[in-house]
């Protein structure tokens, strides 16, 4: 008997273990993983695989979690008396060794290894940033192969610490993120290979959920208040879930953390939406042009997991949740904060979350005496690319127009060899 079930939020039916499904009844819905035991535990094998409540079985590769920490340089300035830092990234002196330096290698890794256990024999990725780094990494490590597909305006983030990929990473050169995506699930069709499956793949939330188990075993308690970076939503949500199960358990505080979520201002549909009081987003706060001018570029999906029954806004509706708009000069003004009171580099999306941090430490949102999480969801590139060898992924260059038989041509003997 698998030691977890998956059910529909809003109806309760129960799925027996399926890959990235929807309900069959409510399309607008999440489904969500039901774990048998109650109790969290921390003893299930190393690093991000010694918990308890992850939908896998047996994990093939290793996988290190996120540092958790506290605060001592940047605690001290904001005048906070318990603010846990939870660090994905590259800083060895913290045993913080995520080779890809964010938090998207948890849900990359669970989610590669719920498919393998799902007799999946490779996924489809379309990305415009870290989702993309972090399945090419799994991918080179494990041998599973991903096909990702990328816009060719992307390519300067990719890199890699591994100097071979098991299937040549595609960028589209004559398109944008919606071209990558139409180019993916061509593929996903040719092949036969299903997507990653976003934020419905239960697999994703409770590998981003990681970052809850790692300082809830740290820090034996759920923090009052949790402050993270969003762009699709997925981790957030993610963590909302983990956190209704430390509550289920009872040793771990009986108070949902509220959620603090921010994004990069002028592109922030959510702060707009929650703003309003609205389980809906205006297409206006949609425009590409204000995407133009933000500098998280990981922050900046079109379609974010906000309205979907038991996404953002349900998640801010139960925690008592605020959102917050960050300017570019605020982010950059908190990268150096973090920089200069912690000492370790961080990337720019967890720069806006330290600024939504100030912001709230300033309003009174938060009290000196609160248990705070800050999510520091990428961090340590400029580290590790000091330390380390890092190459440039070479892509194969496609246009958008790729044809069945191209694709079969390019990718089939990936499929084969595996
Ligand atoms: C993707 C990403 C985020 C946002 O996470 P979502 O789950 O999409 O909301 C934040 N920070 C970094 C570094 C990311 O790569």
């Amino acid at each position: 008997m698998s030691h977890f079930v998956i059910k529909c939020v809003k109806c309760g039916s129960e799925l027996e273990e399926v890959y990235c499904a929807f309900c069959e009844h409510c399309r607008e819905s999440l489904l969500i993983t039901e774990y048998r035991e109650k109790e969290f535990r921390d003893d299930r094998g190393k690093g991000a695989w010694r918990f308890n409540w992850l939908p896998v079985h047996a994990p093939s590769i290793d996988q290190p979690g996120p540092a958790v920490y506290e605060s001592l340089g940047l605690a001290e300035h904001l005048g906070l008396n318990h603010l846990y830092i939870a660090f994905n990234g590259y800083w060895p002196e913290r045993e913080a060794l995520l080779q890809t330096c964010t938090f998207k290698e948890l849900e990359a890794a669970v989610v590669f290894q719920n498919a393998a256990e799902n007799e999946i024999n490779g996924l489809v990725v379309a990305s415009a940033g870290n989702t993309a780094k972090a399945f090419s990494h799994l991918s080179a490590v494990s041998g599973f192969p991903v096909f990702i597909v990328v816009p060719k305006m992307c390519l300067v983030d990719m890199w890699s610490l591994e100097p071979f990929q098991p299937v040549p990473i595609l960028a589209v050169s004559d398109g944008d993120y919606a071209d990558s995506i139409d180019v993916a699930r061509r593929i996903s069709h040719t092949l036969g290979v299903p997507f990653e499956g976003g934020v419905k793949n239960v697999a994703k939330r409770d590998g981003l959920g990681i970052v809850l188990l790692e300082a809830c075993a740290s820090v034996g308690k759920l923090p009052d208040h949790y402050f993270q970076a969003v762009g699709s939503g997925t981790g957030a949500i993610g963590v909302r879930e983990a956190a209704e199960r430390f509550i289920r358990d009872g040793r771990f505080g009986s108070l949902l953390p509220m959620l603090h979520l921010a994004q990069n201002a002028p592109f922030v549909p959510m702060v707009n939406a929650w703003g309003r009081g609205s389980r809906y987003l205006l297409p206006e706060d949609l425009r590409p042009e204000l995407i133009g001018q933000i500098t998280t570029r990981v922050l900046s999906t079109r379609y974010p997991a906000y309205s979907i029954w038991g996404g953002v806004y349900d998640a801010l509706r139960a925690t008592g949740g605020r959102m917050y708009g960050i300017t570019n000069e605020a982010v950059y003004m908190a990268m150096d904060l973090f920089e200069n009171t912690e000492g370790v580099d961080i990337s720019p999306a967890a720069g806006v979350a330290v600024a939504a941090l100030k912001e709230a430490v300033g309003t009174g949102a938060v009290k000196r005496e609160n248990t705070i999480l800050l999510n520091i969801t990428g961090g340590g590139e400029k580290r590790l690319k000091r330390e380390r060898k890092t190459f440039h992924i070479k892509p194969r260059i496609i246009s958008k127009g790729i044809s069945e038989e191209e694709i079969e041509k390019l990718l089939c003997h990936a499929l084969k060899k595996h």
